[in-house]
């Protein structure tokens, strides 16, 4: 199984014909309320390719902490995973004008009081599953412990260090497999003095933990990294892009699915670019992450 460090938000848009000025009550055209944040992507992409999924997700006591079960329903998720904290739910507002251009505030809210304690809670399923997913819109304390547990159980951990922030080098060491996109692969790189473009980056990454070091380069494709071997590289797949927003998070969970099922680097990557590619051409995210028979058809074409 693969287990699945949350992050579960709201977010809701509104779509207008210009983004409203400060004072302003503008009249919307449209408006949706939907679940996402990194950590339910995740869940649901890796759940959608067959593999069983357990985890833990904070939501609050408000009413989108109310309405979290039916989602997690909804999306094949066992609501056994949510943690209910006192105060918000992570929540999203946005706003969307006619020419697609957007303005967003995020607030992660219960997300941010994920702890080690819950993760204590969930230890069991923790030391049964492949793969540990772990990102970063929640703090790094149930991060280090989960990996921890993880590790000396025989398991191997994943994070994908987006929003970035800095990774602390106790979790850098208990990471199998580093996720990471340009941004990101940037940002490491200057963090450890690693002024050699992407594979000196990746091979200073290896050193300090992880067997995998797998960095997405949007339309590029994604490039994977191992100690003593040549870089496996994964062209993206020709696609009309239409919004991108999510794409890394399909990869991961594409790329996910195929280390879960032991497959090789290269298909793993394979899985993770045409994950990505599916997502990139329509809007929005979790509808679109695909299912085996989805991802097979698209593989096939
Ligand atoms: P992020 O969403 O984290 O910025 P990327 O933009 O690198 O991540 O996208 C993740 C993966 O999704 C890429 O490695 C690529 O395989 C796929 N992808 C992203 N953008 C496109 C695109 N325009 N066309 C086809 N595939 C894409």
């Amino acid at each position: 199984s693969v287990f699945i460090l949350g992050s579960f938000v709201v977010a809701c848009s509104a779509k207008v014909g210009r983004l409203p000025r400060p004072g302003e009550s503008l009249g919307a055209e449209a408006f949706t309320v939907e679940p996402g944040g990194k950590g339910l992507n995740l869940a649901v992409g890796v759940r959608r390719l067959g593999l069983a999924v357990d985890g833990i997700f904070a939501v609050g006591d408000d009413l989108f902490g109310q309405v979290a079960p039916a989602a997690f329903a909804r999306a094949g998720l066992r609501s056994s995973m949510l943690r209910c904290f006192p105060g918000a739910t992570g929540g999203g507002v946005g706003f969307t004008d006619a020419t697609g251009e957007n303005c967003l505030a995020v607030h992660m809210g219960a997300n941010r009081l994920l702890s080690a304690a819950c993760v204590e809670s969930a230890a069991s399923a923790l030391r049964r599953a492949d793969l540990v997913l772990a990102q970063f819109e929640i703090p790094d304390e149930p991060v280090r412990e989960a990996f921890r547990v993880a590790r000396a159980a025989g398991g191997r951990t994943l994070l994908n260090p987006s929003p970035y922030r800095p990774v602390a080098p106790d979790i850098l060491a208990l990471t199998s497999v580093l996720v990471l996109n340009r941004v990101e692969a940037a940002e490491m790189a200057g963090a450890l003095g690693a002024g050699d473009g992407l594979e000196g980056m990746a091979r200073a990454l290896l050193e300090r933990g992880p067997d995998i070091v797998a960095v997405t380069l949007g339309e590029e494709g994604a490039v994977a990294y191992r100690r003593n071997a040549p870089p496996v590289r994964r062209p993206a797949f020709p696609v009309e892009a239409v919004d991108t927003l999510g794409a890394g998070d399909a990869f991961t969970a594409g790329f996910a699915s195929g280390l879960v099922r032991g497959l090789p680097l290269e298909e793993c990557l394979v899985r993770g670019a045409a994950c990505g590619a599916l997502v990139c051409r329509s809007l929005g995210v979790l509808d679109h992450l695909p299912t085996t028979a989805a991802l097979d058809a698209f593989l096939a074409r």
